[in-house]
């Protein structure tokens, strides 16, 4: 097969000897385990255990959040003692929150949940890899379910593993590579790729071999590479393989190819076959230890303790290097938990990392930019970022360079170039994340100075119309026509059942006691809770009840029934008193009518009263009672007579006091 070489590239020292020697080795639990729930690329996972939760071997302990994320898993049964910031890592130093576990020795697993990943959506496909956590091993740690969904031309499976000192792939294909390329076929289908390549370098001659074997039948090559730093890289491997440039700025995916590690499809195969969650990992343990190899560890295993397998010879300051020596970084604390990201740890000795000489001026040799896989002018970029002029160097790719370290290995003034380009990427990182917080922050402030103004405008509109005195009819006249005739017409029904009422007295000619001031008010108060009533069924205001001041509003129609009505009740008792008929009841209609003569007739009816009462106290005869018809012949003589007849009647009682010794 046709191979394309790459721009670059150098050939340190490899180192692997120290370390491929031996099988994969178990190792026994650790006594703790400290599980960050950041690793991989995107939102860090979810925690959905509590403290003090009893959890088995692939349980999730952090679901994914959000689509650029994956779940975190129980890597074996135990205790969860933890759910805090402990060390992380990472090459700022800085900690993250980690899911503590305290094994109960027992690895007793959770039920699992393979995935008839031929019958399934790529939905489904892609839901079952997120949801077990598989990210990529290479270092990316990019989910790999955001990569399964395009159809493919070329599906390529890095298996370079360029780096020195690093051997865990290498073992991983010599000892599972049945397992892998039946991961590899999996992908194959799915992604239905037209071209499957397997790329290894030539120095792994034993996994070579048993690539080829496993995929013996299958239409998968493996594509033997010649050994050179960095073919592992994904565009390098990419162009060696398939001659495709990734451009500046596009994605592989753009020109039909996808790559992933042999680590990742090794998972991807567990998961989906064994229905295993990601919750180990092979990784290399080598540098300045006795038992230099490779080990299976669980995923959160303490760095210390795992370093302590391997038997270090030399515990120097930062003495641990995790990944290779060209893009690894030294770790800040060995507390940390491991990660899916953690393929090697090395420890350093003088022997193998001689200190680097101090740094000289650039000499602008232009070997960096010779040596550079990305093609690009390495000592401007460090120029640039020396200067923080962070613009400059953007415009000038700094996203294309993949640290690969190249540039730094050849410089010939011992500049860690490196670093620098580092630096420019966290600062512009930091200037982007602070951009995003300020813009943020501003449309929040935005946003509540509006919610304040309109408020503000709110709560002002709400006073005034609680403050304006309505006119009478305001109220009415701001309800709409149905609603006003609702009222309307319950008013008039009280009237009319007030007038009726008004007829009770003649029809039923029945004396009451209460007095007709007391009906007239408890008959206003029915006309106003119709009223409200009416307002409630139209699902308008109740309309306002009449306050004291409102009661001058009562028309004077009103008050002249209620005079009448009493006058009327005062007629009727005197009637009776006097044993003459009731005078008839005045209806409202007939009210206007009511003149003088009437009033005259009521009073000469209480003298006559007044009369007879006097004339049975003296013994006498009582008056002869008048009719109304004959009052109007009731002359001067006739009144003389009542007169004369009360005055006796008081001096008899007079008369009758003294007797008795009244002292009145
Ligand atoms: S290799 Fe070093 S000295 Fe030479 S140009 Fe690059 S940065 Fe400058
Ligand atoms: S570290 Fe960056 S600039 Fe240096 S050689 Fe590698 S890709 Fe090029």
């Amino acid at each position: 097969m046709k191979l394309y070489d790459f721009h670059g590239g150098i050939h340190p020292p490899e180192y692997k000897h120290l370390s491929n020697q031996t099988a994969i080795r178990q190792l026994p639990l650790p006594p703790t385990l400290v599980v960050p729930l950041s690793q991989h690329i995107g939102n860090p996972a979810k925690p959905i255990v509590n403290v003090g939760e009893r959890v088995l071997a692939g349980q999730t302990l952090a679901k994914a959040d959000g689509h650029v994320s994956a779940a975190i898993h129980a890597p074996t049964s135990g205790t969860v003692v933890d759910i805090a910031m402990r060390p992380f890592a990472h090459p700022s130093g800085l900690p993250d929150v980690a899911i503590v576990i305290t094994p109960d020795g027992q690895h007793q697993w959770i039920e699992k949940q393979p995935l008839d990943w031929q019958h399934a959506d790529t939905a489904q496909f892609k839901q079952h890899l997120q949801m077990m956590g598989v990210v990529g091993l290479g270092g990316a740690v990019f989910p790999t379910h955001l990569k399964v969904g395009d159809k493919l031309q070329h599906l390529v499976i890095n298996g370079a593993e360029c780096e020195p000192f690093i051997t865990c792939d290498d073992l991983l294909m010599r000892e599972r590579a049945a397992d892998i390329v039946a991961g590899v076929d999996i992908l194959r289908q799915r992604l239905q790729a037209e071209n499957t390549l397997i790329g290894v370098e030539d120095n792994k001659p034993e996994a070579i071999r048993a690539l080829q074997q496993a995929c013996a039948g299958l239409p998968i090559e493996v594509v033997v590479v010649p050994t050179k730093y960095p073919s592992g890289g994904a565009k390098q491997l990419i162009r060696l393989l398939t001659g495709k440039e990734v451009p500046h700025g596009m994605r592989s995916t753009d020109l039909g190819v996808q790559c992933f590690n042999v680590a990742t499809v090794y998972t991807m195969w567990r998961a989906v076959v064994l229905g295993e969650p990601v919750v180990s990992r092979i990784v290399t343990l080598t540098g300045a230890v006795k038992q230099a190899g490779n080990v299976e560890a669980l995923i959160g295993t303490p760095l210390a303790w795992l370093l302590q397998q391997a038997e270090p010879t030399y515990s120097g300051q930062q003495a641990v290097v995790m990944g290779g020596p060209m893009m690894g970084f030294e770790l800040p604390d060995l507390q940390a938990g491991l990660t899916k990201a953690s393929n090697c740890l090395i420890v350093k000795d003088p022997a193998l990392f001689p200190p680097r000489p101090a740094a000289l001026p650039c000499i602008r040799c232009g070997a960096c930019a010779e040596a550079c896989p990305a093609q690009l002018q390495p000592m401007d970029l460090y120029w640039f970022a020396k200067a923080k002029n962070l613009g400059a160097a953007q415009e000038n790719a700094l996203f294309d360079c993949i640290e690969c370290g190249a540039c730094s290995y050849v410089c010939p003034s011992q500049i860690p170039l490196v670093d620098y380009y580092r630096f420019a990427k966290s600062e512009i990182w930091a200037a982007e994340r602070e951009k995003k917080a300020a813009d943020l922050a501003r449309t929040r402030h935005e946003f509540r100075q509006f919610r304040l103004e309109r408020d503000k405008a709110e709560k002002a509109a709400r006073l005034a119309a609680k403050t304006a005195t309505p006119p009478p009819t305001a109220a009415p006249q701001a309800l709409d026509d149905s609603k006003r005739a609702a009222i309307e017409a319950a008013m008039k029904r009280a009237a009319e059942k007030k007038a009726q009422n008004a007829d009770a007295p003649a029809a039923e000619a029945k004396p009451k006691k209460d007095d007709e001031a007391k009906k007239a008010a408890i008959q206003a108060a029915m006309e106003r809770a119709a009223a409200r009533k009416a307002a409630k069924e139209s699902g308008e205001a109740a309309p306002a009840v009449e306050t004291p001041a409102a009661k001058p509003a009562m028309d004077d129609a009103k008050k002249a029934a209620i005079q009448a009505a009493m006058e009327r009740a005062a007629a009727r008792k005197a009637a009776k008193e006097s044993g003459e008929a009731a005078p008839a009841v005045e209806t409202p209609a007939a009210k206007p009518a009511m003149d003088d003569a009437k009033k005259a007739a009521i009073q000469a009816a209480m003298e006559r009263a007044a009369a007879r009462k006097a004339a049975k106290e003296n013994g006498e005869a009582a008056p002869a009672v008048e009719t109304p018809a004959a009052k109007p012949a009731m002359d001067e003589e006739k009144k003389a007579a009542i007169q004369a007849a009360m005055a006796r009647a008081a001096a008899r009682k007079a008369q009758q006091a003294a007797e008795k010794g009244d002292p009145t």
